[in-house]
């Protein structure tokens, strides 16, 4: 039997991982020819999360899990979802539920019908202001600019990689990722699905502008091209 690694990262998101658990084990009841596993990545939680996680692994053997040192950013833990995935596909997914578990047996659909990578692109943004609709809006038109290869709009991480892409993006050890446009540079064969992204179950979101600055134009780098 083939498996499938959910990769789920995961920063102060106590009040989610219940109803994250209690969602993805309803879509596993309808996923019966995959083995699944959950693997959640604490990428530094200062809340309750780990000790959850520790707690539905106890009860649940899919489920497993890395324990960052401290906070590391969410592309640093989707790289170690990918290290230590057990797959012969896997998934990322946020872990507020703004990517909806009940799209999952369609991506794998698509994975069975041959596609090596199957994003899930957004048809709306609630919850979401007008600003970070335009900012976003002009991230991806400079981003497309400047790389020269087609970038997916309105994605996220939310997607199915086989094996295949996952050991190319491996093989990328940058420190300063930013996955969206690494998805776009591997190549191979890529298939859309729609989606209406949900708000934040609970909690707030863990991006600021800084933070999305950063991830944009790589401020580290520039700060030593500057200095150096
Ligand atoms: N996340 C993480 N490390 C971080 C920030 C976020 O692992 O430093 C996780 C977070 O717990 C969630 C996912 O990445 O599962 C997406 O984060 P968030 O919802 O804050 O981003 P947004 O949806 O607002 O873009
Ligand atoms: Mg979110």
């Amino acid at each position: 039997m083939k498996k499938i690694t959910i990769i789920i990262p995961v920063f102060n998101e106590e009040e989610a991982l219940p109803t994250l658990y209690t969602r993805l084990n309803e879509i596993s009841n309808m996923i019966t020819n995959y083995e699944l596993e959950f693997l959640f990545i604490n990428d530094g939680s200062k809340d309750n999360s780990l000790e959850i996680i520790k707690e539905l692994r106890s009860k649940d053997k899919r489920i497993s899990y890395v324990d960052f040192s401290r906070n590391f950013g969410k592309e640093t833990a989707m790289i170690a979802g990918m290290d230590y995935s057990t797959g012969d596909a896997v998934i990322f997914l946020d872990a507020d539920l703004q990517d909806p578990p009940e799209l999952i047996p369609e991506l794998i659909k698509y994975w069975e019908q041959g596609y090596d990578e199957v994003y899930a692109k957004r048809r709306s943004r609630r919850g979401e202001t007008l600003f970070k609709k335009f900012t976003s809006k002009m991230y991806y038109k400079v981003l497309q600019s400047l790389t020269g290869i087609e970038i997916q709009r309105d994605t996220g991480d939310f997607r199915l990689l086989d094996k295949r892409c996952v050991n190319a993006l491996k093989k990328m050890r940058e420190s300063q990722r930013c996955s969206k446009s690494m998805f776009s540079w591997i190549g191979y064969n890529k298939k859309e699905v729609l989606y209406d992204r949900d708000p934040r179950i609970a909690g707030k979101t863990k991006w600021n502008y800084s933070k999305l600055m950063d991830l944009a134009i790589d401020r580290n780098n520039i700060i030593y091209n500057f200095t150096s």
